[in-house]
C-alpha cells in the first residue's frame, strides 16, 4: 500500500462538476506500479457518458469562470500552485508508484508542473488588446482577447503531472474551463491534482478529469461540438487522428507530438560538458521524454573520447525501484516499451553496431532495462529513424558541419536538438539551420515554464510555457466602433 502523508490525495473516482463519482455501470481498471507489478488503485473506466457529464459540466462553468476578473482567477491559481508545493512529497511519491521513474526525477516534474500554475496566474493579468489606427476620422478600432471555451486536454504517462499544469493553467487563466483525459497508464497524478484543485476553491465544473478508455472518453472529447479547443500530448500516431477528428466541428487544436532528437558533438566541445549533456538528455526518465536524444553524433576528431566517457558514465547508472536510495534509472513503464527497446537494440546490432555497456533486459527482471550504448550506429538503422523511447543511446559519426546539419534535420520530426561546440559562429549557424522548435546549446536540460515549448514538422503545432502558451486559449476579437462624431441625440 502507497504510505502518503495524506491518503486523500490517492483518489479512485472521476472528478465531474466539482464532485468525486463512481459512476455505478462502469467497469473498472486497475492503475500498477510498474516497478512490481502492485495494484495502486482501480479506477471506474469512464465512456461516453461521462465524458459528455464533464463537458456539460465546464460549458455551465464557463460563463462565470471567464466572467471573473482576471486577478480573482490568477489568485485561485496561486492558491493552487501553493497546494501543489505543500504537497510535493506525496505527489512525488504518487507519480513514482505508478510510473516509476525515480523519486527526486518524480519531485523534479512536480515542481517544474508547479511553476506553470504561478507563470500562468501572473499572465492572466496581462491578456492585453491593442487599438488600431483606423482609416476614418469617425472610427476607432479595437481588438481584445477573449477565453475560447470550453478545452479538453489529452496528456501522456511519461510525465503524468507536467503535462497537466502546461495546458490547466494557461487554459484556466485565459478564462477557459477544461476536461481533462490522463493517460490509462497514470491518472492518480492527475486525481491528485484534481483534488488540490478543489482544496483550492477552484470552482465546480472548470477543472474535470475523465481517465478512462481512449476510444470512447477520447473521442468524445474530440468530436463533442461543446468543446471549442483540443490540446494533445502524445505520440505523433494519434495526434495526427484527433487533428483529423476535431477538423469535423473546426477546433482549435495544439499538439505536442513525438520526437527523435539529434545531439551533435563537434571537435571542440568540452568533453565532460558534451558527456553531462547528453547524460541528462538521453537517459531522463530512462529514455522516455520527447525531448530525449535519441540520435547522438560525435564528429571524428571526438569520437573515440566521447564514445568512452559516454559509456563509463552510462555504465555507473544505478538501476531499481525508484522509491529506493540513489537509484537513477526505474523500470520502463509496460512490456511493449521493452520490446520496442529490444527491437531497436537488435536491429542495430544486426547492422553492424557495437554495443559497448548494456545491451538487454535487467537482471531485476520485469520491465527493467539495462542503459545501453551502441557505437558504429548509421543511418539505414531503426534507431535513426524511430522514436526508441527507452535507454538506448546510439552513437552515428559524422565529419563536418554541413553533414552534421544534413544528418540532424533528415527526420520528419522537429521537437528538440541539441549540439555542444565551443565555436560562437557555429551558435549562430546551427541555431538558425536545424529544423526543430527547442534548441539545447552546450546543455542537454532546457526546460523553464517562461519558455515557449513545442515542435516544428510532425512534432506538432502550438506553444506551452512562456508568455505565448495562453494564446492557444484566447480568441483575438476584432471591433470596429463607427459613427463616433455625431453626437447622442
Ligand atoms: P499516446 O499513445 O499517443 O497516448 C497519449 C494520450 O492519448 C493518452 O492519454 C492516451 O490514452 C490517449 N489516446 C490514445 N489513443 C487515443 C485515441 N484514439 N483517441 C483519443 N485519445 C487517445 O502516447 P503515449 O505513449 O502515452 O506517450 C508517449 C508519446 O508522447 C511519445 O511519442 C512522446 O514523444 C510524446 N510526448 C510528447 C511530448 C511533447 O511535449 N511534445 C511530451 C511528452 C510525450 P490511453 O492512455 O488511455 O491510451
Amino acid at each position: 500500500m502507497l504510505k502518503l502523508a495524506d491518503p486523500n490525495l490517492l483518489r479512485d473516482s472521476l472528478f465531474i462538476d466539482g464532485a468525486w463519482v463512481k459512476p455505478p455501470k462502469c467497469g473498472t481498471f486497475a492503475v500498477q506500479n510498474p516497478a512490481n507489478g502492485q495494484q495502486l488503485a482501480a479506477l471506474p473506466l469512464a465512456g461516453r457518458d461521462q465524458a459528455r457529464a464533464a463537458v456539460d459540466a465546464a460549458a455551465r462553468a464557463f460563463p462565470d469562470w471567464a466572467a471573473r476578473p482576471a486577478r480573482e482567477r490568477s489568485q485561485l491559481l496561486r492558491r493552487w500552485h501553493g497546494l501543489v508545493l505543500e504537497n510535493v512529497d506525496d505527489l512525488a511519491r504518487i507519480l513514482t508508484a505508478e510510473q516509476g521513474k525515480p523519486l527526486s526525477e518524480a519531485r523534479g516534474e512536480i515542481l517544474y508542473g508547479a511553476a506553470f500554475f504561478e507563470w500562468f496566474a501572473e499572465e492572466a493579468k496581462r491578456v492585453y488588446g491593442e487599438t488600431i489606427p483606423a482609416p476614418n476620422a469617425d472610427q476607432r478600432l479595437l481588438v481584445i482577447r477573449q477565453p475560447i471555451g470550453v478545452c479538453a486536454a489529452i496528456t501522456p504517462w511519461n510525465f503524468p503531472m507536467a503535462m497537466i499544469p502546461r495546458k490547466a493553467a494557461p487554459a484556466l487563466a485565459a478564462g477557459c474551463t477544461m476536461v481533462l483525459k490522463p493517460a490509462s497508464a497514470t491518472p492518480l497524478s492527475a486525481l491528485a491534482l484534481a483534488e488540490l484543485a478543489s482544496r483550492a476553491g477552484i470552482p465546480a465544473g472548470v477543472f474535470n478529469v475523465v481517465p478512462g478508455g481512449a476510444k470512447t472518453v477520447g473521442d468524445e472529447l474530440v468530436t463533442n461540438s461543446s468543446v471549442r479547443k483540443l490540446t494533445f500530448t502524445g505520440s505523433t500516431e494519434v495526434g495526427r487522428e484527433l487533428m483529423a477528428k476535431a477538423s469535423t466541428n473546426i477546433k482549435k487544436v495544439s499538439l505536442e507530438l513525438g520526437g527523435n532528437a539529434p545531439l551533435l558533438v563537434f571537435d571542440d566541445a568540452h568533453l565532460e560538458t558534451a558527456v553531462a549533456g547528453a547524460m541528462a538528455s538521453k537517459f531522463r526518465n530512462m529514455g522516455q521524454t520527447c525531448v530525449c536524444a535519441n540520435r547522438i553524433y560525435a564528429q571524428d576528431g571526438i569520437y573515440d573520447r566521447f564514445v568512452e566517457a559516454l559509456s563509463a558514465a552510462v555504465s555507473k547508472l544505478k538501476v531499481g525501484d525508484g522509491f529506493e536510495d540513489q537509484v537513477q534509472q526505474g523500470p520502463l513503464i509496460d512490456e511493449a516499451a521493452v520490446q520496442k527497446t529490444l527491437e531497436h537494440l537488435q536491429d542495430a546490432v544486426r547492422l553492424g553496431g557495437k554495443v559497448l555497456t548494456g545491451g538487454s533486459r535487467h537482471s531485476l527482471g520485469g520491465t527493467f532495462f539495462e542503459p545501453t550504448v551502441i557505437s558504429g550506429a548509421t543511418a539505414e538503422m531503426l534507431v535513426a529513424r524511430e522514436e526508441t523511447f527507452g535507454p538506448l543511446a546510439p552513437i552515428f559519426r559524422f565529419s563536418s558541419e554541413a553533414e552534421a546539419i544534413r544528418l540532424a534535420n533528415d527526420t520528419e520530426y522537429g521537437l528538440a536538438a541539441y549540439f555542444f561546440t565551443r565555436d560562437n559562429g557555429r551558435v549562430w549557424r546551427l541555431g538558425s539551420a536545424l529544423e526543430f522548435g527547442v534548441i539545447g546549446i552546450n546543455t542537454g536540460v532546457t526546460s523553464y515554464e517562461g519558455a515557449p515549448f513545442g515542435g516544428l514538422k510532425a512534432s506538432g503545432i502550438g506553444r506551452e510555457g512562456s508568455h505565448l502558451g495562453i494564446d492557444e486559449f484566447l480568441e483575438v476579437k476584432y471591433l470596429c466602433v463607427a459613427d463616433i462624431a455625431r453626437p447622442a441625440a
